[in-house]
């Protein structure tokens, strides 16, 4: 894999407070991403919103807003881990859909593979832009924008399984699973919509845990880890 695209979760990035940012968590993931941009590979980043908020948060309040609260979630995830990422010695650059300031940059597809192919990190935050969207829309959309060999989902869970672990003890996990059968039997492994996307447009997966030992490397060497989703 020379250019891949990571989806973390925002909860990934609270450790055990589950909300907000954990700061040594947070470390965590840098050194390990670090690990594979210092080996030359090209890494995008998506952050989900859910250590703040969800568009769903909130039933009281116009879905519109509440999801414009969403995507200003994950601009500040992205701000955060992206300076982290810094201190950590890798460059890095923001991007948004939509104007923030000069604390982010617009999103050109040309200018973050510029970015990419001079060895810099970039962030997406700010979702698509468009509320009733996620950010596995975000991380399918753009992944397929920059030509990523891979999108990357690292997860609380070690992959994709026929039940829920925490409840059913037989539950199996797939090595490989097809966007097909996501599709067509509504699986829900990521939202139905990006779902259809990476099949139209062939874009592979591969989800795995986020908190298995050296996970981040061990997915771009090919190595046997979590589930491949298969095009
Ligand atoms: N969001 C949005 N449009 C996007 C991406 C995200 O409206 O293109 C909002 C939405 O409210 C979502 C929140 O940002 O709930 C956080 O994104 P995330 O994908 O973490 O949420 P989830 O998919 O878990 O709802």
């Amino acid at each position: 894999m020379n250019r891949v695209l990571l989806k973390l979760s925002g909860e990934a990035l609270a450790g055990d407070k589950k909300t907000g940012f954990d700061e040594d968590t947070c470390v965590a993931v840098a050194k390990q991403v670090k690990t594979i941009v210092d080996k030359g590979v090209q890494v995008a980043i998506v952050i989900g919103g859910g250590n703040f908020w969800r568009g769903r948060t909130s039933n009281k309040i116009d879905r519109t807003k509440a999801d414009g609260i969403g995507m200003m979630a994950t601009i500040m995830n992205c701000m955060y881990v992206s300076e982290i990422f810094r201190t950590e010695g890798m460059d890095t650059n923001v991007y948004t859909p939509f104007a923030c300031g000069t604390w982010t940059k617009l999103f050109s597809k040309d200018e973050a593979v510029a970015d990419l192919n001079a060895g810099k990190v970039v962030f997406f935050a700010g979702g698509t832009g468009h509320p009733y969207f996620s950010t596995d829309m975000t991380m399918v959309l753009r992944a397929i924008e920059i030509e990523a060999d891979c999108i990357l989902g690292a997860k609380a869970i070690d992959g994709v399984y026929d039940s829920d672990p925490a409840v059913n003890p037989d539950a199996k996990k797939y090595d490989e699973l097809s966007i097909s059968k996501i599709v067509d039997d509504r699986l829900g492994v990521i939202d139905l919509a990006a779902s259809v996307l990476a099949m139209e447009n062939k874009m592979p997966m591969l989800l795995f845990g986020l908190n298995e030992e050296d996970s981040i490397n061990k997915a771009v060497s090919g190595e046997k880890i979590g589930t491949k989703i298969t095009v």
